[in-house]
């Protein structure tokens, strides 16, 4: 490590120790690392959501399953409602995947970096993060705000994703060999709260002496690519409603929100052209309105559908269920199909 590296790790700790925030997922800086469950499991609520979202999550997970092997034993239904809001299913089904594989090992956690990628679900990103602030194995770790906070101190021109190697490399010559965990976590908060996106606070950071990015334009690193427009998918929802009820089933095990408890849907997922099959094709059906949402490959604009029919209906039971409308926000549904039920019952009122 040269000397400008090893003032970077220095001024970088020094700042940490005054200034890490408290999360309920950290040790305070210097002491003993934090129990790996607990690393772990904030580590991936993390992705792509912000602390503030996590928080309440968080502390409802390790109420209800305060050790790994907890986690392995719980209902998966009842873990995926529990995730319901977060987002990003597909990491619920590893969460799950990978506490059995842990406890399996009787509910210890690898403290390698290598062997933590090993584990389902486990990124490149989580792997590192991990064995740094669980094990203090160095690690390079690098999420968005890492990214940032390095684009900028070494003024990295090339736009991303080809920056990342770049970016990587230079993350990499200056993480220091001691306090590996306290160095990852005190990137992570001076990218989140002083080497901020829009208007960085410069004048009060501890890299300012070393930092190329500032005196060229902070905000323009890192570099973005140009944006492709995201395709633009359309659906149909269906809300039917009798005796107090709704009728909700479970998606199939693959796909989008694969398992997850919903309106049914005219197959949006597969077809996207908002001309699949209604589930009661004769019916009458009254326009609810529309709720457009974000996936991260396409946008969706779900037509909701309100059954408006005089006729009772009934389906197989292994179809799915009459959910009481009274206690719909118990059913876990996705952000998508709750948005769906909001506007529902907002017509209701
Ligand atoms: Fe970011 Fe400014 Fe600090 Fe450079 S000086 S790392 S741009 S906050």
């Amino acid at each position: 490590m040269d000397a400008s590296t090893q003032t970077i790790a220095a001024a970088l700790l020094g700042w940490y120790d005054a200034n890490a925030r408290t999360l309920p997922w950290r040790s305070p800086p210097g002491s003993p690392p934090p129990d790996p469950y607990r690393v772990w499991l904030s580590e991936v609520m993390l992705q792509q959501t912000t602390v503030a979202a996590v928080g309440p999550y968080f502390a409802r997970f390790t109420t209800r399953w305060p050790t790994v092997e907890a986690l392995a034993a719980a209902d998966e239904a009842e873990v995926m409602a529990a995730w319901a809001g977060l987002g990003y299913y597909a990491r619920a089904r590893n969460l799950i995947a990978c506490a059995k594989a842990v406890a399996a090992r009787g509910g210890v956690f690898p403290g390698t970096e290598a062997e933590l990628r090993a584990l389902p679900g486990l990124g490149a990103y989580t792997a590192a993060a991990v064995a740094a602030i669980a094990f203090e194995q160095r690690a390079v770790v690098v999420d968005a705000n890492v990214e940032r906070v390095v684009a900028r101190l070494f003024a990295i021109d090339e736009p991303l994703p080809g920056a990342r190697k770049a970016i990587r490399a230079r993350a990499d010559a200056i993480t220091p060999h001691s306090r590996a965990g306290d160095f990852a976590q005190a990137m992570m908060d001076l990218g989140s709260g002083v080497c901020t996106v829009r208007a960085p606070r410069c004048l009060l950071c501890p890299l300012s002496h070393a930092c190329a990015g500032r005196a060229a334009g902070a905000e323009r690193f890192p570099v973005k690519p140009l944006k492709a427009a995201k395709p633009q998918r359309r659906g149909r929802a269906f809300w039917i409603e009798q005796g107090g009820a709704v009728w909700l089933v479970r998606r199939g095990g693959t796909g989008m929100l694969a398992g997850m408890r919903a309106l049914p849907d005219d197959g949006w997922s597969a077809r996207g052209d908002g001309a699949g099959e209604a589930p009661l094709p004769d019916a009458a059906w009254a326009n609810g309105g529309a709720v457009r949402h974000g996936f991260t490959h396409f946008d969706l604009d779900l037509q909701l559908m309100l059954y408006s029919g005089s006729d009772w209906v009934s389906f197989p039971s292994d179809a799915g269920e009459w959910w009481p409308l009274d206690q719909l926000e118990t059913a876990g549904l996705p952000t998508l199909f709750a948005k769906a039920a909001q506007l529902a019952m907002a017509q209701k009122e």
